[in-house]
């Protein structure tokens, strides 16, 4: 896709990091309610065999019967690819999950090698064209056929990094992941780094997202997503954060990002008024006070 406009019918979006604990399924949860408040039918993807998005919604991946998982079982038996019937509403309007079950960590065994998967989930989700606006992609942390799937499948990479140093590690290594599968996909995926956990008040923080600036200037948001305990208390309730409390810094945050990719209602706002906004909302937060 050319700068980032996003053309009618489905937008996908996938949100990759092979590292654990930057915010994936944080950032998934939370783009996908904004754009479902913003009145856009809305899918998120669990790719992960974790389960954690799938549990976010209360939905049990050690026991849930049906789920991404029968996806490959009917590439593997060729029979059409189902997804409808797999969909669950979360009870947010607008808002769907297609959920993960454990037995996904099975696949990589049992189908490794087996030509033709990794265009699966992208020809099931082509189904879905009049359905949904938006699919948010959470990937599991490894690299591996799920995560080839994700990238074959999407129009844009969101890649969440922990704003310290060994996350930029982490992104590199992403990186190279992303120019292999590229390379064997034979087409460029356009990607976005998004900073995440950041704490102003710490010295490596500030320099960490220093050193992303630098070395990603036309990757990087200007986005960049706080630190903000109110993500814990929404995935303790099992609601975006967005529904709970709109006007926090990092639903602010998040918002700001969803308006630099081009998606979602472009108000066409101030970016640099948005982000003193959220800068001065953490600065006067307790709640930041009580993360720290
Ligand atoms: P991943 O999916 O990459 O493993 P998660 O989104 O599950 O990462 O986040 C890991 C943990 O950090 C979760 O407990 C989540 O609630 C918390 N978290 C994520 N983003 C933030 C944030 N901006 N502020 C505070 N806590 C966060
Ligand atoms: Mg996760």
């Amino acid at each position: 896709m050319t700068d980032y406009m996003i053309t009618a019918g489905i937008n996908i979006i996938a949100v990759a990091n092979q590292k654990g604990g930057v915010g994936k399924t944080t950032t998934t949860v939370t783009l996908a309610g904004l754009l479902a408040q913003q009145g856009y039918h809305t899918l998120m993807v669990d790719l992960d065999p974790h389960g954690s998005l799938t549990s976010y919604f209360n939905f049990d991946p050690e026991t849930i019967k049906d789920s991404v998982y029968n996806l490959y079982q009917q590439a593997v038996n060729k029979t059409p690819l189902v997804i409808d019937k797999i969909i669950q509403a979360t009870g947010f309007e607008r808002l769907s999950l297609f959920p993960a079950s454990t037995a996904l960590a099975t696949l990589e065994k049992q189908l490794g090698g087996r030509s033709g998967m990794g265009l699966v989930l992208a020809q099931a989700l082509k189904q879905l064209d009049k359905t949904y606006q938006y699919v948010l992609i959470d990937c599991p942390p490894m690299l591996g056929m799920l995560m080839i799937n994700a990238l074959a499948a999407c129009d844009q990479l969101v890649i969440p990094v922990q704003t310290e140093f060994l996350a930029i590690k982490g992104l590199q290594r992403m990186l190279r992941t992303l120019k292999m599968i590229e390379h064997s996909l034979h087409t460029p995926v356009s990607y976005h780094v998004l900073p995440t956990l950041y704490d102003q008040r710490t010295r490596a923080s500030k320099e960490c997202l220093q050193t992303l600036r630098e070395d990603y200037k036309t990757h990087i948001s200007r986005a960049v997503i706080p630190v903000d305990t109110k993500f814990r208390d929404a995935s303790y309730v099992g609601k975006p954060l967005s529904m709970m409390a709109a006007n926090t810094h990092g639903v602010l945050a998040y918002s700001q990002f969803l308006e630099e990719i081009g998606a979602g209602d472009i108000k066409h706002s101030d970016n640099a008024t948005v982000q003193q906004q959220v800068n001065k909302q953490i600065n006067n937060s307790a709640d930041y006070q009580q993360a720290m």
